[in-house]
Order: structure tokens, then C-alpha cells, then sequence
């Protein structure tokens, strides 16, 4: 039999349905899993809950036992530590919040541990979720549990992406059946490429927000992180939907995402846009995209070419926009409403000494920016030129559906990078989501799904863009690219 820690989700709902084995079972695997060296090793999780785990198996077996199992009874799952859970301490990587203990649990984790789910613990992240390696975090950067084919490489620890790496991690190191994460540039689904996993960033306001570390707003979204496409609609379909909490969310119905997987593309149109062969794009990432046009094409889809113009400036947009609401967001942690207080002189002294030991570099590089961005003489200049342009984005996409149903694109610009290797370089690591922001900024769908190897032996994913609220579309596409790409190459270090 294939081992517990292998199966899909929905490979072990059946197994759960028909007595293979018991959700305690399932839960001991990958609490054994999570408690290894290998694992510790990547250091994935910033706090296990193995005792939280177990209870809720029990909980679930008992459920199953009288008929009225949920949706992902007995699934484990991994929590990005972004989420707040109750009782169980809540950090965003960052010092400030190391012994925040909330006393409220997320809607997201909330709907997931309604349906029955699992946790095993929280996972580690770059710090309040700004990055894209996993090394902003306070706790100690994720390692990838791939180490590719040049072992020069591997002696090199590479990242697993970011911001949701420990989520990426522990899904790829077969640790965790699936995890959230959060998404407010790229990181769900550039981790996802990065480690060889499925990732779906939904539209802005399908998730709720509510309970979940704010880092930008009108950027931020939850959504799943998963080895196959057919979890990624189960756990979604289960986090996704209105709540009166979260004034975005909106209030549209969640249809049945794995009744869409099932779906043909024939005659579906799918846009390649002519601008994301940016000069300088890695030839192996262009060649894998264009092997994923033609899977498409194979399965009886158009491939079409469309024109997104104004794409070059979405980087410079978004690093406008999100650290102005990031530097809003982050004026609450001031020593005296949540987390780490180091005393000073006077009220300024505790507020500045707080803030100095409490955020990392990253974090207070980003409030620099943003305070700048929002100044008076400077916001015309600045963040509201960057809403226009922001607009101009939108536009693009819309003028694009009007040509296509979907859109298909690389994922990240090229395979992990070594623990180090653009750390002092900031503009170096923002250029890993050059693929992924514009989609944010527009508030569309994305979602990645593992395609192949690189010459490196390193997993590369590709992305598929939908309408706004139109997942489902992204669901039958994401299955055929699944189905015709057959990825089935697992990481060296699997727990
Ligand atoms: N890497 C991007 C950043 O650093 C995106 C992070 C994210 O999506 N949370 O802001």
C-alpha cells in the first residue's frame, strides 16, 4: 500500500470512507512526519501542535463513525503562521508577535477545521509575509527539501520560495497533505513553482480575510497549497465564501470546483501574453512555457496571442502599494496593543525601541518606503500615480478576456535559489514575482501547477490566469496541464 504520508487528499478521504485506516492513523504519519530529523531539518514549522493534532483525528473518527463526516474530516493540514489560530501562538515570522497567543481563530482556518480538518502545526514564513525565499523570517529561513541534480547546488541550501515557504515545504516533503497559504504578489503561487507543488491565489474577496495578519489590504488573499489540482478545488471550495466580517469579501455563491476538473478544454481559449517574454527570460522557462502551450493546444484548446501593455510597471507598482498599506497595517504593533514591549524614556522611546527590536529589516525597509509613499507632497507623486496605473493594469486583463478564457504563463523566472544568493540584494529577490503581482493588483485568479524539471533537476510550475470569480475555468484547465505535464518527480528529503 502507498504510504499514508503519500496519498492525496482525496486519496485518503476515500481510504478514510472505507476503513483503510482511521484519521488517528493518518494523523500519526504525519505527526511522525513532522517530528523527524529530516523535517526539523528543513525547519518548516515554527510550532507543532501534535497534541492538537491528535485530538482533532479522534474528534474526526468519531464524526465519521456516526455518519456525519465533513468535507476534509481527518485531512492534516499545515497552517501558514499568518493565520490566526486560537490558543495557539500566531507569530508572522516576526519577533514582535513571538508570543502572540490570539484569542480568535481565522474564518479560513475555521471553515478548513469545521469541515473536519486537521492541524499539525504552524509554518514558517518570510517575516509578515514580505519575501520571496523565506529568509525574512525572525525564526530561521525554510530549506527546501529539494536539492536538484548539480550537488554543488545541494551543498548550497536552497529556499523553497516565499513568503508561504514552510507551506511549500512541508506539502512537497510530503509532511503535510496540504496547507494555506497567503498570496499578495506571488506568494502561493511562486513557492508552489519553486517546490513542485499546486497553489491557488482565488479572486480578491473569495477568501475572507478576516483573522489573517494584514500585511497590504487590497492585495491579500488565502487560498490552498496542494500536490495535486483535484485537493487544490476540495480545500478551496472549503475556505472560500462570504463573510459579514471581511467588508471585501463579496458575497457570490462557491461552485463546485471538483465537478469543473473533470472538464474538456476543447475549444477553450487560452492567451499567451506577448509581453511576458521580457528580455532576459531563462530559455528553459520559456521552453517549458511554450511545452504547456502546446499540452493545451494537444488537449484541444486555441492558443492565442494577447497583449497585457502595461505589465512592465507592475513591480514598480506594487512595491508602491504595498508597502504604503503595509506601513499602515503595521502602525498597530506599537508595544502597547499586541505582542513584544521594550521599554523606553518616554512614550516615543518604547514605541521607537519596540519597533527597532520587534521588526526585521525587511519589514522596516518596506514601513520606510510606505511612510514615504503617503506623505503629503509626496502621495500625488507616488501612490496615486501608482492607482492609476494600477487601473491601466486592470484594463489590460479585461481587453485580454475579451480574446481569451484563460491565460497561461510562467509561474516563477526560474528554479530555487540558494539560501543567501539575493538576500542583499532587494530588487534581485522583487523580480521573483515579475509573473505573479500584476494578478494581485488586478484582483484575478492564478494558479500554478508543477510541469516539469529543469536541466538543474529543479521543479518549474507554470500559471493559469481566469476572470474574476472564475476559478472553476482555471480548475478544467489546471487538470488537463496536470493530466498532459504527469509531474510526478518528488524531492530528495521526503519525511
Ligand atoms: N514577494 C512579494 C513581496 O515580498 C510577495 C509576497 C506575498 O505575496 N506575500 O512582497
Amino acid at each position: 500500500m502507498t504510504k499514508l504520508t503519500d496519498l492525496t487528499m482525496t486519496e485518503a478521504l476515500a481510504g478514510l470512507e472505507a476503513k483503510k485506516f482511521s484519521a488517528v492513523e493518518l494523523a500519526d504519519a504525519h505527526i511522525a512526519a513532522m517530528e523527524s530529523e529530516t523535517a526539523r531539518g528543513m525547519n518548516a514549522f515554527i510550532t507543532e501542535t501534535p497534541d492538537v493534532a491528535r485530538e482533532g483525528a479522534k474528534a474526526s473518527d468519531a464524526r465519521r463513525a456516526k455518519g456525519e463526516a465533513g468535507a476534509m474530516d481527518g485531512i492534516p493540514l499545515a497552517i501558514k503562521d499568518l493565520f490566526c489560530t486560537k490558543g495557539v501562538r500566531t507569530t508572522a515570522a516576526s519577533k514582535i508577535l513571538e508570543n502572540f497567543v490570539p484569542t480568535y481563530e481565522s474564518t479560513v482556518t475555521s471553515k478548513l477545521f469545521g469541515a473536519g480538518a486537521v492541524m499539525l502545526g504552524k509554518v514558517n514564513l518570510d517575516q509578515f509575509a514580505m519575501g520571496s525565499g523565506g529568509v525574512t523570517s525572525a525564526f530561521e529561513p525554510v530549506i527546501s527539501p529539494w536539492s536538484g541534480a548539480e550537488p554543488a547546488k545541494a551543498a548550497r541550501k536552497l529556499v523553497p520560495g516565499g513568503s508561504s515557504s514552510g507551506s511549500a515545504a512541508s506539502v512537497a516533503a510530503r509532511i503535510a497533505m496540504g496547507a494555506t497559504g497567503t498570496d499578495t504578489g506571488g506568494s502561493i503561487r511562486q513557492p508552489a513553482s519553486v517546490a513542485g507543488i499546486v497553489g491557488i491565489k482565488p479572486t480578491y474577496g473569495r477568501c475572507s480575510r478576516w483573522g489573517i495578519v494584514a500585511f497590504a489590504s487590497s492585495l491579500d488573499q488565502a487560498g490552498p497549497m496542494t500536490r495535486s489540482v483535484g485537493d487544490a478545488a476540495l480545500m478551496l471550495r472549503t475556505m472560500a465564501g462570504f463573510d459579514e466580517k471581511d467588508s471585501t469579501s463579496v458575497d457570490v455563491a462557491v461552485p463546485d470546483y471538483v465537478a469543473a476538473l473533470g472538464g474538456s478544454v476543447k475549444g477553450m481559449k487560452v492567451g499567451l501574453p506577448r509581453e511576458y517574454r521580457i528580455d532576459g527570460i531563462n530559455p528553459e522557462t520559456d521552453a517549458l512555457w511554450q511545452k504547456g502551450a502546446q499540452m493545451l493546444r494537444d488537449a484541444g484548446a486555441e492558443v492565442v496571442e494577447v497583449s497585457l501593455p502595461h505589465t512592465k510597471y507592475a513591480l514598480p507598482v506594487y512595491y508602491i502599494i504595498a508597502p504604503a498599506e503595509a506601513s499602515s497595517n503595521l502602525a498597530r504593533y506599537d508595544g502597547v496593543r499586541f505582542g513584544l514591549r521594550v521599554d523606553g524614556e518616554n512614550l516615543n522611546d518604547m514605541y521607537a525601541a519596540t519597533r527597532f527590536a520587534g521588526f526585521g529589516k525587511e519589514v522596516r525597509r518596506r514601513i520606510m518606503i510606505g511612510t514615504y509613499v503617503l506623505s503629503s507632497g509626496y502621495y500625488d507623486a507616488y501612490y496615486r500615480k501608482a492607482q492609476r496605473v494600477r487601473r491601466l493594469i486592470r484594463e489590460d486583463f479585461e481587453k485580454a478576456f475579451e480574446k481569451c478564457d484563460a491565460i497561461l504563463t510562467p509561474a516563477a523566472p526560474g528554479t530555487a535559489f540558494a539560501i543567501g544568493e539575493k538576500q542583499d540584494d532587494p530588487l534581485q529577490m522583487y523580480l521573483e514575482d515579475v509573473f505573479t503581482v500584476t494578478l494581485n493588483l488586478a484582483g484575478l485568479p492564478g494558479i500554478c501547477v508543477p510541469v516539469g524539471l529543469a536541466s538543474n533537476g529543479l521543479p518549474m510550475g507554470l500559471q493559469l490566469i481566469g476572470r474574476a470569480f472564475d476559478e472553476s475555468t482555471l480548475f478544467t484547465a489546471a487538470g488537463a496541464l496536470e493530466k498532459a505535464a504527469g509531474f510526478a518527480a518528488k524531492p530528495a528529503f521526503t519525511a
